[in-house]
């Protein structure tokens, strides 16, 4: 049985705790690897080594700090497709989402290689009589980035790419389910030049997520996860005087206007909705059609589509459309959400429950599933599902289904279908949700802007990646100088002031 290592000032070292988590094969169901759970002790020893190695990169030029970045760039590009593979033997998602979640995260990479540019800092000459002033965005010291199991390359890329370029040391803790990923890409930023210590990968729960909140040392937490425990993160950062950004469940809706094309919309949500089995932040698990005459239309397209999509493992090749879940708990509690949906009077269109693959009886794999009729009290609707679910909740009017997806506690995503501009930018400016997609269903901005989500979905002030990354991961610090070669005797300024 493989042993998951942690990786420590450059060096694959294994757990001393004697604790471990099971690593599953979601396809099979069989214990593939057991990772270490660190102790608060070892996250501690991680932290003071990281400590130890960062001030020297800390005042590394931010050239040599970007070149590290390009570096690092080109390594994953060439090793785009072993971290894919890592990606899917643990996560269970196909090989080109798999390539989709490197790419993301490498295009993060990209935007770092800009750390010069981005900090520059600001300058203004002549504020008073020989007075300048500058200010400067210096690195924080050693972070956090604490990251979920959906996306085992592109969020730890978000999280490390900003803090590094900045100067910071970052102890990343990736999700216990998943932990490969990121150990790949620790090594491949030491070949990239990153030295030893800057960059510590911890294998843990919530012993070292603990351990990382409570440790002074620690200057910010960047996390990536589910709600209550983005919100646990959030508050015990803040208490303990760091900075932190928690970015937490969605529950993502998608208007669709009368006037849409139907069938670029019914596309566009059956892969939003059951792409990566519903396993992603960004999925669209609510579709809002305004009008009964709307949502017929797109429940006679949804439904081919939906039972065209295949199901399997990541191994059986690219025609498979999503694979299975990411543990038979998982399995387990969307299938009972999908039976409470049932039970309170949604009509289920298609059924994804008791789905047994050939070969593959044990893996966590759940079919897609539409329901129609769903209304805001039932739990499908309240609960953030995280399968290949899709609820379909009808609207009379644009403005009652603006309401439903304002009044909902998440705000990470959100798309309108609709052929008339006036309605979608009406949209884009009243809905109160972090990212919206205009005849785009998962609108994920690109690097150089930049991710967060609204409400229940995000916490803290400034987004991950794109320029906001350079603001969290650095402090600001203002310079007012004076020099007197300007000043005549008796204090007169030598240079004609302006009035
Ligand atoms: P999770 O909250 O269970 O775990 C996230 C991280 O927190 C992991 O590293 C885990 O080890 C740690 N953790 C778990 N329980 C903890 C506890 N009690 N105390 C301290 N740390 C703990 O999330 P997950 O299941 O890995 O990921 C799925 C969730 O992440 C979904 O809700 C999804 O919407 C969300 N997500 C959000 C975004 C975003 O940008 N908003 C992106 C991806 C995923």
């Amino acid at each position: 049985m493989e042993e998951i290592t942690n990786f420590i000032d450059g060096k694959r070292i294994k757990g001393t705790s004697g604790r471990f988590s099971d690593v599953f094969n979601p396809a099979t169901g069989e214990v593939q690897a057991k990772v270490p759970l660190a102790t608060k002790a070892e996250v501690d020893d991680a932290i003071a080594r990281a400590a130890a190695a960062q001030p020297a990169w800390g005042a590394t030029n931010p050239q040599r700090r970007a070149r590290v970045m390009m570096k690092f760039g080109a390594l994953i590009n060439e090793n785009m497709d072993k971290l894919a593979e890592a990606v899917s033997r643990e996560h269970g998602k196909t090989l080109p989402d798999a390539r989709g979640d490197v790419q993301r995260g490498l295009e993060v990479v990209e935007f770092c290689m800009g750390a010069p540019n981005m900090l520059k800092g600001e300058y203004t000459d002549n504020g008073g009589p020989g007075i300048d002033l500058y200010s400067m965005r210096q690195p924080l010291g050693v972070v956090a980035g604490i990251t979920p199991f959906n996306f085992p390359a592109m969020i730890p890329l978000w999280k490390m790419a900003g803090a590094l370029a900045c100067g910071n040391a970052m102890i990343l803790k990736p999700s216990e389910r998943v932990p490969t990923t990121a150990l790949m890409l620790a090594e491949l930023l030491q070949e990239a030049g990153l030295p030893d210590g800057v960059l510590q990968v911890v294998n843990g729960d919530k012993e070292s997520v603990d351990a990382l909140l409570d440790n002074d040392t620690i200057q910010a937490v960047a996390f990536v996860g589910s709600t209550p425990i983005a919100q646990y993160i959030y508050a015990r950062a803040t208490a303990n005087g760091k900075r932190a950004q928690c970015f937490g469940g969605a529950k993502n809706h998608m208007i669709i206007m009368p006037d849409a094309d139907m069938d670029k919309a019914a596309d566009a949500l059956v892969g939003a909705s059951m792409g990566a089995a519903g396993e992603r932040c960004m999925a669209i698990s609510v579709a809002v059609p305004v009008g009964d005459e709307t949502a017929d239309a797109l429940v006679e397209r949804l439904v081919p589509r939906i039972e065209a999509l295949k199901v399997g493992p990541y191994t059986a090749g690219d025609d498979v459309d999503y694979g299975p879940l990411i543990t038979a708990a998982a399995k387990e509690r969307v299938e009972g959400l999908i039976g409470s949906g049932v039970d309170q009077g949604a009509k289920l269109v298609t059924d994804g429950r008791g789905l047994s693959l050939q070969g593959y009886e044990n893996g966590y794999f759940v079919g897609p599933t539409l329901f129609d009729n769903v209304t805001p009290e039932m739990d499908i609707y309240k609960e953030e599902i995280f399968g290949p679910v899709l609820s379909q909740v009808r609207a009379g009017s644009y403005e009652e289904a603006l309401k439903l997806t304002m009044d909902n506690p998440y705000g990470n995503g959100t798309a309108i279908y609709t052929a008339d501009g006036d309605t979608a930018r009406d949209f884009a400016h009243r809905v109160n949700v972090g990212m919206v997609g205009i005849n785009f269903p998962i609108p994920v901005p690109l690097s150089y802007h930049t991710f967060g989500g609204w409400k229940g979905s995000g916490f803290g002030d400034l987004n991950q990646y794109g320029p906001d990354a350079f603001r969290f991961y650095t402090r600001t610090k203002t310079v007012t100088s004076r020099w007197f070669s300007g000043i005549k005797e008796g204090g007169e300024f030598a240079f004609k002031q302006m009035d």
